[in-house]
Parts: C-alpha cells; structure tokens; sequence
C-alpha cells in the first residue's frame, strides 16, 4: 500500500466534501442552496440528495426533533456561524425564527440531482449530520483501496472496523460528560459507525442556566432535559450521527422509545442529583467490554 498515495485522496476528498458542505465556502452547494430564493432549484451532487434524503427521513421519525433547516435558530442563539452572542433572544425572535424552519419545505428531485426550498429564508445547517457523512466517504475510499481493518474519525464520530494495530477488535471508548477525559464505557466494534451527540462540550452559560447548542425546532429553544449525552451504533456514521442527535432532543423517555422503535444500539448518560446514570438497549449492552 502506498501511504503517500492514500494520504493525499483523503485530503483531496475532504476538500471536496468542504466544497459540498461548508457554509464558510460561498459557491459550496450547502451555501447555494442557503442564498437561494424560494422555489429555485439549486444543482447539487448525488452524494448531496444522499444526505438529504438520511436527513428528512431521520425528521420523519422523531416527529420533527431532529431538522437540518433549524439553522435560523442554532444562529439567533448564537451557536451558527451568524455571530457568537451568549445573549437570550426574546421570545418573539424565537417566533421569527421558527416560520423559517421546517423540513416539509424542502423538495428534492433525483433527476437532475438539485434541491430546492419553498420559503424564502430557509437555511440549512448540516452540523449535526456532515461529520458522520463525511467518516462514511473516507471509510468507502480506503474500503475501495482493498483496505479493511481501520478506524476513521472526525470530531467523535467514528467508523471502525476489522482489527486495530495490534491484530486485536477495536475498543472505543465513550466519554464522560464532563470536562475530565475520563472514559464512562469501552465497547469491543468490528465493523459500524459510532456518534455521541452531548451538551458537555458546546453550550452557553447565563445566570446559571446553561444553553446547548443542540436546539428543538418544536420550541426553537435549547433542550433542556437531563440527557448529558447519547451514544448510537449504526453501520452508517451518517445514521448514527443524525440519530444521535435526534434521541438528545427527544430525551431518554421518547428517545428509548424511538431506539427500542428502530432497533437501535443506543446508550443515554442521564444527570441526576448525585452524579450520571446510565440507560442502554439490550443491543447496546451486547458492545460492551466485560
Ligand atoms: P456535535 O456537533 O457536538 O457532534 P451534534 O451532532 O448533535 O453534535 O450536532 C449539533 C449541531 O447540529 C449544533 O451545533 C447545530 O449546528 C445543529 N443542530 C442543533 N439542533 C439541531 C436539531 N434539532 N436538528 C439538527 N441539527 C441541529
Ligand atoms: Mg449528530
């Protein structure tokens, strides 16, 4: 294997991905599709109608907690890329912004591959997905170069399979959820995608009330649960990353229903009185190391 060589596909194929997704990258698709005016289709590659359609299908199930076009929102709290506030709006701002989102105002059309918005002011915000997406398209790549023991990761979402190293299965460990970097669980993976979806790394704090960037589009407010974070499996990063984040909205009740619903791995890390408790599915506890 020619390392050089691999090396310099992933970074021409991350580049790529940017050229997609970024919002900082004005000709970007994801861009275009943002400064565009409603009922204007906006060309776009497959791989793009890919993600939309894993996205709109994850809003599908969670009944909405989960939503690619909450983008006004994640700005107005100050989270996107608008500006950097730790300022509560107002209750009539979080109003505004809510008659902007909405997944149902979303068309995809699969031939030519283009997407389209059927308001004015719709704005995407792929956060919450692309990571995953983009572990995917470098799994594929090195599983296309005949390579099959490895382990991807970008920002915490992971893709690992085969053997590590050392000839022996891949062990993740999951975080804590809190500022130390303890490990809470390690799992033994051969061959899936893992994402965690928490409040413990990204969030705002005002007058002892803290703020996560992870927003419900129902309330166009930050959650405000319990749920310290969400861990889920899925042969597809880009599943389990949306899923991840759509189970942190919901929270443990609704999220274990929909997990329990959709056969999912899924593992909560709860926070009560005297420290964090741990929910799994049976099809979780069957990844963790004894
Ligand atoms: P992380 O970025 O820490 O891995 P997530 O995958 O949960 O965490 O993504 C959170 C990001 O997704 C937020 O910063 C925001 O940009 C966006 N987002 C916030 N709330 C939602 C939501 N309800 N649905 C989809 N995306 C969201
Ligand atoms: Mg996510």
């Amino acid at each position: 294997m020619d390392q050089n060589a691999l090396h310099n596909d992933i970074k021409t194929l991350l580049a790529d991905i940017n050229q997609k997704m970024s919002i900082y990258i004005d000709d970007s698709e994801l861009s275009r599709l943002n400064q565009a005016v409603a009922n204007e289709w906006i060309t776009v590659s497959r791989e793009m109608i890919d993600l939309f359609r894993a996205a709109i299908s994850t809003s599908e199930k969670s009944k909405g907690a989960f939503d690619i076009t909450v983008g006004p929102l994640v700005n107005l709290w100050g989270f996107g890329p608008e500006h950097n506030q730790s300022d509560v709006p107002s209750q009539d701002d979080v109003r505004k912004r809510m008659a902007l989102v909405g997944y149902q105002h979303l068309k995809i059309q699969a031939e030519p591959p283009a997407l389209q918005k059927e308001i004015d002011g719709l704005y995407c915000d792929l956060s919450a997905i692309a990571k995953g997406w983009g572990v995917d398209r470098i799994a594929d790549l090195i599983e296309s170069r005949n390579l099959h023991n490895y382990l991807v990761e970008i920002g915490g979402e992971i893709r690992a399979k085969g053997v590590n190293a050392k000839n022996a299965p891949w062990r993740i460990g999951i975080s804590a959820p809190d500022q130390t970097s303890a490990i809470q669980r390690v799992i033994h993976v051969k061959d899936v995608g893992i994402a965690t979806s928490g409040d413990y790394r990204n969030y705002f704090e005002k007058d002892g009330i803290r703020y996560s960037h992870t927003i419900d589009p129902r309330t166009g407010r930050p959650i405000a649960h319990n749920v310290a974070s969400v861990t889920v499996i899925h042969k597809s990063c880009m599943v389990a990353d949306a899923y991840a984040t759509a189970l942190n909205v919901l929270g443990l009740e609704q999220g274990m229903a929909l997990a329990e619903e959709e056969n999912l791995p899924v593992f909560f890390i709860v926070k009560e009185k005297d420290g964090f408790a741990e929910k799994m599915t049976a099809r979780f506890a069957a990844y963790i190391a004894n």
